[in-house]
């Protein structure tokens, strides 16, 4: 197959020594990493086979956004608590959604994540033939749920979830892949939880969920169930090595050990829950007990950015101003559950260059006041900028799956100020639909 042979980079692997050459070459073939080495490999291109000259440039595996909604109504509302936010703002948008409108909101979501250096989205929202197609076209590998909640609610079943699935789970090579996703537990009850659980099963696919997110949502949970979210989700069977709870804010000890004895996956979300107000996760404490923890950026209504270099910050910056300790959650830490934690959530075999991994790569441009001064000799000089100097305007090229789908900052696959545009038009249909219930 044709190769693309990346040349000259600094290559940050993120494999399991955490192996960096100063000066690297990165060779690709179809989708998979079949070389890193030290030095500029004198490999005579093919016929077919792209060179990328990487001098100056940073090559690390891309960023998973281990918790994402694809999104329409970013700044529309600002000020609310988590359940005032969902009920006025989140739910009437995603009520109002049209397959267009999902279509557009999806490119722009994906659109905004490619540029800052994003490969992978864990993306939980409606309307999913619309979003695997926006996928499929701009080329972002995307793991899709729906917003299961029960009925009343009017927003997706796990029988809408089950077509998702079987109209898109594999779509694209692979790189489109369906999970159920479970709004939150206010919004379901025990029995939809074993019925995901059990519908998870039968199709051989992980799960999603929203868990401990606010205190409100652990209040909720007490009342109805008697329990908390997490002894909820436990008793129902939900947890398990093929899921994903996203935020886990409120988690006590118990709660915890609950996540560690079924090998669940936790999304780091630290500016959602400061913007929402809803707390600081014990991420500490989470990490010390040994669980497995990525990052998210949730959703562009209550964050608002999807730049992952920002959420990165924040997941090191959150913990050290809370406990006045400034050696929490150092740089290189942060990166790993930036990239390796979350593809280990996924179970994808991306998140590290290493040989035999599936092709994710993204190259930074290091020749701008972010990465100056840097010494290219020390690793650990690099992961510093990377997590508190840089944005994700430092990003360059983003590679999926072997294929370049972004290069120059320029989207190769779809024109982007035709996205602008016509997300703007969606927006603008789906702010005259909605209806807002105050409860
Ligand atoms: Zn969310």
């Amino acid at each position: 197959m044709a190769r693309l042979i990346i040349r000259g980079g600094m290559v940050l692997t993120l494999d399991d020594a955490n192996s960096y050459y100063e000066v690297g070459t990165v060779v690709v073939d179809g989708a998979t990493i079949v070389s890193v080495t030290a030095g500029i490999e004198p490999i005579a291109p093919l016929a077919g086979d792209t060179v990328i000259d990487a001098a100056g440039k940073i090559v690390m595996p891309g960023l998973i956004d281990l918790h994402y909604h694809t999104a329409l109504g970013k700044g529309y509302n600002d000020h609310l608590p988590l359940w005032e936010y969902l009920d006025e703002c989140w739910y009437p948008i995603i009520r109002a959604l049209d397959d267009e409108a999902a279509y557009w909101a999806a490119m722009l979501s994906y659109t905004e994540s490619l540029k800052n250096g994003v490969t992978t989205v864990n993306d939980m929202y409606r309307k999913l033939d619309s979003l695997a197609k926006a996928a499929e076209e701009i080329g972002i590998r995307a793991v899709l749920a729906n917003d299961v909640a029960l009925d009343e609610h009017n927003l997706d079943t796990l029988a809408d979830n089950a077509a998702a699935h079987a109209n898109n789970h594999g779509r694209a090579g692979g790189l489109i892949e369906v999970r159920i996703g479970i709004e939150w537990l206010p919004l379901a009850s025990p029995e939809l939880l074993r019925d995901a659980r059990s519908l998870a099963n039968d199709l051989d696919i992980g799960i999603h969920v929203h868990l401990n997110e606010s205190q409100t949502e652990v209040d909720n949970s007490i009342a109805r169930f008697g329990m908390r979210p997490t002894e909820l989700a436990y008793e129902t069977g939900l947890l398990g090595p093929d899921t994903i709870a996203a935020h886990c804010v409120w988690l006590n000890d118990r709660e915890i050990a609950l996540m560690k004895e079924t090998g669940t996956h936790i999304s780091h979300n630290p500016s959602s829950n400061a913007k929402l107000g809803n707390g600081v996760a014990r991420v500490p404490e989470m990490l010390a007990a040994g669980l497995n923890i990525g990052l998210g950026h949730d959703a562009a209504e209550c964050n608002n950015s999807a730049d992952m270099f920002e959420v990165m910050k924040f997941a090191s910056l959150m913990h050290r101003a809370v406990r006045a300790d400034s050696s929490l959650m150092p740089a290189q830490q942060v990166v790993r559950m930036a990239t390796r934690n979350g593809a280990a959530a996924l179970g994808h075999n991306t998140g590290q260059l290493t040989v035999g991994y599936t092709a994710d790569i993204i190259l930074i441009d290091t020749n701008n006041a972010m990465f100056t001064p840097m010494l290219r000799d020390d690793p650990e000089h690099l992961y510093s900028h990377l997590v508190f100097a840089a944005n994700g305007s430092a990003v360059d090229t983003t590679i999926v799956n072997g294929e370049i789908v972004m290069r120059g900052r320029e989207l190769t696959r779809v024109n982007e100020q035709m996205v602008l545009d016509e997300a703007q038009k969606a927006f603008r249909r789906v702010k005259d639909k909605i209806v807002v219930v105050r409860r």
